[in-house]
């Protein structure tokens, strides 16, 4: 039986009556920018994550470069970011003129290691970019202590965190900016690009909305340089009717998480991220910290040893089971970077070769979910 790695018709089909219910209203308002639909996504989404503002905005990749130019980094200015995560966290930090400095990451999170963070702080280090990647949150208590004692903003990337918790708090509440995305694969999934910025910073709420605009306040008066980083209303109004369902769909991704842990867990040689023996384990499984509220955007295994990891994606992939690499090339090994002085970053550089991602979407059937565990039981390498 085939599995694919995301079925987003599985998810929006038992809500098309909402749906078309929702792009009907708003087609017949003839009010397509900004306006009430956006509004009352950004106050939901606001009361969602227990934040004072949020403004929709036209990218999760977006989100990032209007924080950026909210902050008002610029040339000359470093920002330190995890170098094993989504292109855009570097690439915005690069579009403002300014420098990414990549750091290495937890070997058991895959998340921004604080104390490697702390060794790249030089005099234009401005900013530092926690990713809480796959669904699971960074560790904020020394990274937010590293950025106070530095005198630095903190953007959080939580593109893939809307609805993931640390220490109680949502990701993306907790520095002075937060990021996410409403690409069709995040957890909430819209209907083309979109994204969100976050803040409890009346001052900071206020620069990006001007900057979402042109910069421009009132209409064809610039105060400063911005974009056209305006979400759409249709998009606004689809996303408001499957926001209420998020609760539902990341349960129902950490149930498939626990199944993985618990069947993949019974398997001979397989151990979990942390565990002493991880170094020569058949596979590695992913772990929640205990002070993390994980929502699994992806389950990603490591499979140690020599082109290990590449044999089972296609062990897999013969199977027609969906699979995969998140992310195969480190951002400090990109073409793109070449100029930048030049770093080895050990962990990263080796999780990139051993990562495999595999279908952990809400609406996994349970017989899917046997025919994964089963293939990857199955596999002799
Ligand atoms: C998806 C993603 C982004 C960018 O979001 P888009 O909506 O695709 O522009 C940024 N950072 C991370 C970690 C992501 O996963």
């Amino acid at each position: 039986m085939p599995v694919p790695l995301l079925d987003l018709n599985r998810q929006n089909g038992p809500l098309h009556d909402e749906l078309a219910a929702a792009f009907e209203r708003v087609m017949r308002s003839g009010h397509f920018i900004l306006g009430s639909e956006v509004e009352s996504l950004e106050k939901e989404c606001a009361a969602f994550l227990g934040v004072n503002h949020t403004i929709a905005v036209s990218s999760g990749t977006d989100a990032i470069l209007v924080a950026l130019m909210a902050l008002g980094i610029g040339p000359g200015d470093e920002v330190i970011c995890p170098t094993f995560t989504f292109f855009a966290t570097a690439g915005c930090v690069a579009r403002v003129g300014a420098t990414p400095v990549f750091a290495d990451i937890d070997p058991v999170t895959f998340n921004l290691d604080p104390a490697d963070a702390a060794l790249r702080i030089t005099p234009h280090t401005k900013a530092i970019i926690p990713v809480h990647l796959f669904g699971q949150s960074a560790e904020m208590a020394p990274l937010m202590t590293l950025a106070h004692d530095n005198r630095l903003a903190v953007i959080e990337d939580a593109a893939q965190s809307l609805g993931a918790r640390h220490r109680g708090r949502s990701c993306g509440a907790i520095g002075d900016l937060g990021i996410f995305s409403f690409f069709p694969s995040k957890n909430l999934g819209g209907f083309g690009d979109g994204g969100l910025v976050a803040t409890n910073r009346d001052d900071l709420a206020e620069r990006v909305r001007l900057l979402r605009t042109h910069g421009a306040k009132p209409k064809y008066y610039h105060k400063m340089v911005g974009g056209n980083f305006r979400l759409d209303a249709l998009q606004c109004a689809l996303l408001r009717v499957k926001l209420p369902h998020l609760p539902a769909y990341c349960a129902a991704r950490r149930r498939n998480a626990a199944a993985y842990d618990a069947q993949l867990g019974q398997l001979p040689g397989v151990v979990r991220a942390g565990m002493p023996a991880a170094s020569v384990a058949r596979f590695v499984l992913p772990v929640a910290l205990p002070q993390n509220d994980h929502i699994w955007n992806q389950y990603t295994l490591r499979v140690p040893g020599a082109g290990r990891r590449d044999a089972l994606k296609q062990h897999l992939a013969a199977a027609a089971i969906g699979c995969e690499i998140y992310y195969p090339v480190p951002l400090h090994r990109q073409d793109c970077f070449a100029h930048l002085p030049r770093v080895d970053l050990p962990t990263a550089e080796r999780w990139a070769n051993e990562v495999l991602s595999l279908p952990v979407f809400p609406e996994l059937a349970e017989a899917e979910h046997k025919e994964v565990i089963a293939a990857v039981g199955g596999w002799s390498g």
